[in-house]
């Protein structure tokens, strides 16, 4: 299984805090996680493996988009900060779309993330 995980700057600190609450559950089932640079290098410090691809602003988000579209994703959390502006928001709307058009579960805020973490990791 692998998860695609995203941040809005805004957003880092829910991510890492959302993660740390299934740490014992994401060693128990075999999950790989991938996730754009900056991201990932919160996910790596507060101590999970974690693939990182390049920031979102210069391609990270497209990167996990191509992902999604090939299915070697089983499920997108992103994080997004609607309160704050984003250069490469077009790389945003496309993630989701891609998302859309090829039915992987996104989940853009911590409450729907736990609901599908819960879902997935289930033993
Ligand atoms: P980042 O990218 O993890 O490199 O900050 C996230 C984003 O802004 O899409």
């Amino acid at each position: 299984m692998k998860i695609a995980l995203i941040a809005h700057d805004g957003k880092k600190a829910d991510m890492v805090h959302f993660l740390s609450g299934f740490k014992d559950r994401l060693l128990q089932v075999d999950i790989n996680l991938v996730a754009t640079g900056t991201t990932g290098s919160h996910i790596q410090k507060a101590g999970f493996e974690v693939e990182r691809l390049l920031s979102g602003p210069v391609g990270g988000d497209a990167q996990i988009a191509a992902m999604a579209a090939q299915k070697e994703l089983d499920m997108v959390v992103f994080f997004r900060d609607p309160l704050d502006k984003h250069p490469h928001e077009p790389d945003v709307q496309m993630l989701m779309r891609i998302c859309d058009v090829h039915n992987i579960p996104l989940a853009t805020n911590p409450a729907s993330a736990d609901l599908m973490f819960q879902a997935l990791t289930q033993t």
